[in-house]
């Protein structure tokens, strides 16, 4: 089924006549859907802390989860306590749902515990995502990251960052089913960041690219690493259950790996005979599909961990934005004393009263480092107000 869309939706297949109406049909829901909750016949809210929304217009993987992984650490290391609320895909849990650290992927989704294993942040599922904000809320979070909300407006947001697939781009440029996509590409017109992961596809200047970075291989069972390059030369298996499994493959083989693909629908749960193969080759997986496979790992079982890297002044770009219209220069502590910090908006600094620092604000996004931060002196005018 998989395959026989991607022939039509991605590699130039002409869509079967039928899927042309159903396309038509859609288009028109979405556009009924757009319309109601703008003018409040669809009911929507939001919690009282800044909401970002991290999504994509296209169906399946284009790196949201690991977007979403990089920004909660940039925010944390500013001292924000972040939340993040996802849909929870295949997860059993009935209502919304508060990851602790023994939430297996089962009951939450893999993505959600992946996030939840990374960054240590609170993480809510709910099919209703307004739900699980609300949870995060009453659990102490500053500011929620929705990761795949773009197309849930019941979740009013502050922000909305969209990831377009650099390799595969919008496919035919069709809506579903005929196409890939989940909303007409004009949409993005409508969003303050796009951020392309990888890939030479370019649909609009303004898009700050990404490149996904391979970590050491880390076994699945005990604590060993090992470089890929390690493996240079090496045939391997390499098991997928992603939304693109040959991303992952190509990555493998850019390292001088051969490698015997293995790839299954996005979400996948595995069984152990699924990731045996008869033989003592390495087993590669994704960080990702580890999360679901810790109940049967094998010594030669290996997930890659991938980290998202930006350019200096992209990420400067992108977490300025995310500061500016999330207001969150406003909800800042500061690093020393965890009091509150003074805005001051004239001299782009954060200034605490009670230890005479402050901390400078560069093209928007503050450096919350102690280090960093000026001594001013008891007689200092920035004290005075
Ligand atoms: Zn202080």
């Amino acid at each position: 089924m998989e395959r026989w869309l991607q022939s039509f939706w991605y590699q130039g297949a002409v869509p079967p006549w039928w899927t042309r109406p159903l396309s038509a049909l859609f288009a028109l829901i979405v556009r009924l859907r757009r319309a109601a909750y703008a003018r409040g016949w669809l009911r929507s809210g939001r919690p009282a802390c800044p909401v970002i929304v991290i999504g994509n217009i296209t169906v399946g993987g284009t790196g949201k989860t690991p977007l979403t992984i990089w920004l909660v650490n940039e925010l944390q290391s500013c001292g924000l306590r972040v939340g993040v609320v996802l849909r929870g895909y295949r997860g059993t849990a009935p209502g919304p749902l508060l990851l602790d650290d023994d939430t297996d992927a089962a009951s939450a989704g893999d993505e959600a515990v992946l996030i939840r294993r990374r960054t240590g942040c609170q993480v809510a599922v709910d099919s209703n995502r307004l739900r699980a904000a609300r949870l995060l809320e009453q659990a102490d979070v500053q500011l929620i990251i929705a990761d795949d909300g773009l197309q849930h407006l019941a979740l009013q947001r502050d922000l909305e960052i969209a990831v377009i697939d650099g390799a595969r781009g919008f496919g035919n440029g069709r809506l579903l089913p005929a196409g890939p996509l989940r909303e007409p590409v004009s949409r993005l017109d409508s969003l303050a960041l796009l951020v392309q992961n990888g890939g030479e596809f370019l649909r609009d200047p303004r898009a700050l690219r990404m490149q996904l970075a391979a970590q050491p291989l880390r076994a699945l069972a005990g604590a060993a690493a090992m470089p890929l390059e390690q493996l240079h030369g090496h045939a391997v298996h390499a098991v997928a259950a992603i939304g693109h499994p040959q991303r992952f493959f190509a990555t493998l083989r850019a390292a001088g790996l051969s490698v015997r693909e293995h790839g299954f629908p996005d979400h996948h749960r595995f069984n152990a005979a699924e990731l045996q193969f008869g033989d003592a080759l390495p087993v590669l997986m994704t960080e990702k599909d580890a999360v679901k496979c810790c109940a049967f790992t094998l010594p030669q079982h290996w997930y890659l961990p991938v980290t998202v890297q930006f350019a200096a002044h992209e990420r400067q770009t992108l977490l300025g934005r995310v500061f500016m219209d999330a207001r969150l220069l406003d909800i800042l502590a500061c690093p020393v004393c965890k009091g509150p910090l003074q805005h001051e908006r004239a001299q782009s600094l954060l200034v605490c009263r009670a230890d005479r620092l402050a901390f400078p604000i560069r093209d928007g996004v503050p450096v919350m480092l102690e280090e960093e931060a000026r001594q001013l002196s008891s007689d200092d005018p920035l004290l005075d107000r």
